[in-house]
């Protein structure tokens, strides 16, 4: 197989995406023909380490990244004209006046980095300059899986920067070159992250529930994977849920005849290896979730290998 990049979206957050990644990474690990890698970009809230944890501690390689600008406020400069505050330089509201020092404070989780306040400050008391924005974090599991992931520091504007950070740092492991198959578990929306995301993948796997805003979230998820004409499947997790919503899910599904990648019966075997922290295929593998999910994998794969 030519290398693959895949990704696992949601359009709502809660529906087992992080779930059936790390079951589908235990299997692609497991399968002769599969040279795996595994990358964690939702970077808000990245959580896939913790099923598939490093080997060892010291193993784990960190690099700060700094993907995001801010102001910086030059004091030495400044000769408290007050303008920056009177005439509203800042369209963020993160310019506000410090009446004890009678100079500007720049509320940092506010600042966006437009270097408004840098062009209009009369006597350049303004820099923009790049702060550290998140890590991005490397390791191979105690089975050898490499896996990559970001995590976005509060209060950086740039989550799909990091998003792609990410997904370059991949490129640049050791077992990059013999990859065939790179897995990403995707951040949950529409946004900037996601979109970072998809860019470039070769297929998507789109995962929902049949809820009212899991149906809402996965139309617009796909709207946005359809932009790019990226081919996708859906899996539908909870499927036998008692829910006002299955007929709705079942209509929306015959009449744009997306690809069914497969169906996940609700089964506890699933929150509790959650619980463990382990992908429910090692967890339960006789589950019937974890039938479930080799079903998936094993049309995955067939999928990949025609694309
Ligand atoms: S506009 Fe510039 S010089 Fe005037 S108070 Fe603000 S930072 Fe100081
Ligand atoms: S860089 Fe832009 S957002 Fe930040 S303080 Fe200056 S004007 Fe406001």
């Amino acid at each position: 197989m030519n290398r693959k990049k895949i990704a696992v979206i949601s359009g709502k957050g809660g529906v087992g995406k992080t779930s059936l990644v790390a079951s589908l990474a235990s299997l692609g690990h497991k399968d002769n023909d599969v040279n795996l890698i595994v990358l964690d970009c939702d970077v808000d809230a990245p959580n896939l380490a913790l099923i598939l944890p490093p080997k060892s501690e010291e193993d784990v390689i960190t690099q700060d990244m700094y993907t995001t600008k801010k102001a910086t406020f030059l004091e030495e400069k400044c000769t408290q004209c007050k303008q920056c505050y009177d005439k509203h330089f800042c369209e963020f509201n993160a310019l506000n006046w410090d009446e004890n020092n009678n100079i500007p404070i720049i509320d940092y989780l506010a600042c966006e980095g437009c270097g408004a306040c840098k062009v209009l400050c009369p006597e350049n008391a303004f820099e923009i300059n790049p702060v550290k924005s998140g890590e991005i974090i490397s390791y191979e599991t105690s089975d050898e899986l490499p896996l990559v992931y970001g995590i976005t520091k509060l209060g950086s504007t740039t989550s799909g920067l990091l998003v792609s950070e990410v997904k370059e740092h991949a490129n640049h492991l050791k077992k990059y070159e013999d990859s065939n198959l790179i897995l990403i578990d995707g951040p949950p929306g529409i946004g900037c992250p996601v979109i970072a995301t998809v860019s470039g993948l070769d297929y998507v796997v789109a995962i929902t529930e049949p809820t009212p805003s899991g149906i809402h979230d996965l139309k617009r998820a796909l709207e946005m994977v359809t932009q790019f004409n990226i081919p996708f499947g859906i899996v539908i997790n909870k499927a036998d849920l008692k829910s006002a919503s299955q007929k709705q899910l079942k209509s929306y599904i015959k009449k744009s005849s997306h690809e069914i990648l497969g169906r996940i019966n609700f089964d506890l075997s699933i929150p509790e290896a959650m619980s463990y922290a382990e992908p429910v295929v090692d967890y339960a593998p006789e589950s019937d979730a974890s039938q479930a999910i080799n079903s998936i994998y094993t049309k995955l794969k067939h999928i990949l290998s025609k694309l």
